[in-house]
């Protein structure tokens, strides 16, 4: 089944007394359920406006994007963030310092408009903390936490309302080298173990091939290269 189905993607930035600038050319994806999908590319190859624009932050200026099969940006459509079912996790992971590590995952429960007792965000809020290793660390403030930590708390967040796609930018690249190998390896196995779709994006290409269940390369706004790490690592 496919998870996210984008169409001839384009994104122009406007420039100041200049033709606008061309984030995004035309880029097509097809993303199975299950897959870990990265988008690999040097900086500023359009791979975050790609992802923006999936996440609906950012607003194409041509292009379709199916969410299982379902338009969410097409013409004439234009469905917002919190209405794509979908979770978020950055480089910078903006954790909320002032809450407890338990409000933080909470949270998104608690403003999603859905009614649900105490006992269920208790028992789905401990669910998740334990699936990335938090739960004993729960009431803790979420700036007592170590940067690997902060990562998975980040991701807790992202997960807790079991969004259909997860969307990754770089969110290994803030760690230092030790704790992202250790991370590069976790989040995989985490992802594998939920069987959620995600899409990642690197400029990493040892990341890329080592976490991804399918590569596709950018350059200069555009896929280049599309493929399995092997076959993307056997046509370098
Ligand atoms: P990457 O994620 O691969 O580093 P980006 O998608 O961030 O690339 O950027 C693609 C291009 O669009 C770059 O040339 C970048 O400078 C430009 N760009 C990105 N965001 C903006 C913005 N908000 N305004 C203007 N130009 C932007
Ligand atoms: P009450 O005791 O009022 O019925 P709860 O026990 O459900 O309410 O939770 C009260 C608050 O305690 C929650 O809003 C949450 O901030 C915090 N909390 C609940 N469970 C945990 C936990 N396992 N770890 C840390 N904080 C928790």
């Amino acid at each position: 089944t496919i998870c996210l189905d984008v169409r001839d993607l384009v994104k122009d930035y406007p420039v100041d007394g200049a033709s606008d600038h061309r984030a995004v050319g035309g880029v097509s994806l097809t993303i199975a359920e299950g897959e870990m999908y990265t988008l690999l590319g040097p900086s500023g190859c359009g791979k975050s406006t790609t992802l923006r624009c999936v996440a609906g932050l950012e607003q194409p200026d041509s292009g379709r994007i199916e969410l299982a099969g379902v338009p969410v940006v097409d013409q004439g459509v234009h469905v917002p963030t919190e209405r794509r079912d979908i979770g978020m996790v950055f480089q910078s992971y903006a954790i909320w310092p002032h809450m407890s590590v338990f409000e933080n995952v909470a949270f998104p429960l608690r403003v999603d408009g859905r009614r649900r007792t105490k006992k269920e965000v208790r028992r789905r809020v401990e669910e998740v903390l334990g699936t990335v290793r938090l739960a004993d660390v729960a009431s803790r403030s979420a700036t007592q936490l170590s940067g690997g930590q902060q990562q998975r708390l980040a991701l807790a967040r992202a997960l807790i309302r079991e969004p259909r796609l997860l969307l990754l930018d770089e969110p290994l690249s803030n760690l230092d080298a030790r704790l992202r190998d250790q991370m590069r390896v976790e989040l995989r196995d985490l992802q594998r173990r939920l069987n959620v779709t995600a899409l990642f994006v690197t400029h990493d290409q040892a990341e890329a091939l080592s976490m991804s269940s399918r590569i596709a390369v950018m350059d200069q706004g555009r896929v280049v290269q599309e493929g399995t790490p092997r076959e993307i690592y056997q046509r370098p």
